[in-house]
């Protein structure tokens, strides 16, 4: 691919957004930016603060202070806190459960657009996978592409995931969660999840992940061709 492009991947939890996000980076021979991870983060310093989860300013004064580094590399994207790997910590049920309260937060979220814009810039082609990124962090991207498929298909997924992992098997339970976690990205005043009008829509409900990234790239391909 010649000529750095900015590739926007929106949507909800479960629909393979991650995989997919770095599979088509890696195809495409772009760098990658995990904007979910910095909001993992600072929930993670958040609660190591022991900060309650309906205190505002005490959570807007962790992400002001915050030292954090995301990977760019899509083949190895690990996460710090102030130096700490925590690229396994984040992922866990702790952080996962309260993420959606603290990205609600409008300060956590101007100051993580904010290093989110600077870390897109200048690093050659980029996927930048997110919530909000064609909508808001990166309106001018190049591609956005939203991906969709039911909560049923994202919840089992999600389920198969943690059982290949070791942790239970709970579907209802992960399908209640990723109800919870929709609604409240979907719903909160600043910056809900959205399609931007410009997205291109895929559904990933009838496709595995090799289908999606071929797909992507494809369309990744065909709009360079058209805009050159
Ligand atoms: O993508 P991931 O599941 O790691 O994101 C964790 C949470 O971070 C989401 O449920 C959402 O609440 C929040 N998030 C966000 N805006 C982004 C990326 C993630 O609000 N751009």
């Amino acid at each position: 691919m010649s000529g750095a492009l900015v590739i926007a991947i929106d949507g909800p939890a479960g629909t393979g957004k991650s995989s997919v996000a770095k599979g088509l980076a890696i195809s495409l021979g772009a760098s990658y930016l995990d904007t979910g991870a910095m909001y993992r983060i600072v929930t993670l310093n958040v609660l190591r603060n022991g900060v309650g989860l309906g205190d505002a300013s005490a959570i807007a004064a962790i992400a002001d202070g915050i030292e954090l580094t995301v990977g760019h590399n899509p083949g190895e994207d690990r996460c710090y806190l102030a130096g700490e790997d925590v690229s396994a910590e984040i992922r866990g049920d702790a952080v996962t459960k309260a993420v959606s309260a603290v990205a609600a937060v409008p300060a956590v979220r101007a100051r993580l657009v904010d290093l989110q814009r600077a870390l897109a810039q200048g690093s050659g082609s980029v996927v930048v996978e997110g919530r909000d990124i064609g909508t808001v962090v990166l309106p001018d991207a190049g591609v956005k592409i939203f991906l969709t498929a039911s909560a049923e298909v994202r919840a089992r997924r999600r389920n198969d995931q943690n059982v290949a992992a070791g942790l239970a098997d709970d579907y209802e339970g992960v399908l209640a969660d990723v109800k919870r976690r929709d609604h409240l990205d979907s719903t909160r005043a600043v910056s809900p999840l959205e399609a931007a009008p410009d997205a291109i829509l895929v559904d990933t409900s009838h496709m595995n992940q090799s289908e999606v990234i071929a797909h992507l790239t494809e369309l990744v391909e065909q709009k360079v061709k058209v805009s050159r």
